[in-house]
């Protein structure tokens, strides 16, 4: 299993995890799908900001599990994110 796998048919292509990584690990692909860069494997710092921001709960990482209760936390920090002018759906 790679560092982060997304299911495509639960991903809604919404692009949260790819404005939220801090690392700027993930990226758009051309069919609007999001994968992990070639560099996440090495640069990831599992803060598991990717999976607690998917509220469609399409992404896995190998060592962040799931957990229902950083939901509502980290879309507030998304909704942060937003305001100060972070790019929706950035590449
Ligand atoms: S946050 Fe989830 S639903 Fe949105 S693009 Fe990422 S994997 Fe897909
Ligand atoms: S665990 Fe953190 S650093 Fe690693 S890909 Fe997800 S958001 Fe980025």
């Amino acid at each position: 299993m790679s560092l982060i796998h997304i299911e495509e048919d639960k991903c809604a292509k919404c692009g949260r995890c790819i404005v939220f990584c801090p690392m700027g690990l993930l990226e758009n692909k051309p069919d609007g799908f999001p994968q992990p860069t070639k560099e996440a494997y090495q640069r990831c710092v599992n803060c598991g900001y990717c999976v607690d921001i998917c509220i469609f709960d399409a992404l896995f990482h190998k060592i962040r599990k799931r957990n229902a209760n950083s939901k509502d936390a980290a879309l507030k920090r998304y909704e942060t994110l937003l305001k100060r002018g972070v790019k929706k759906n950035a590449k």
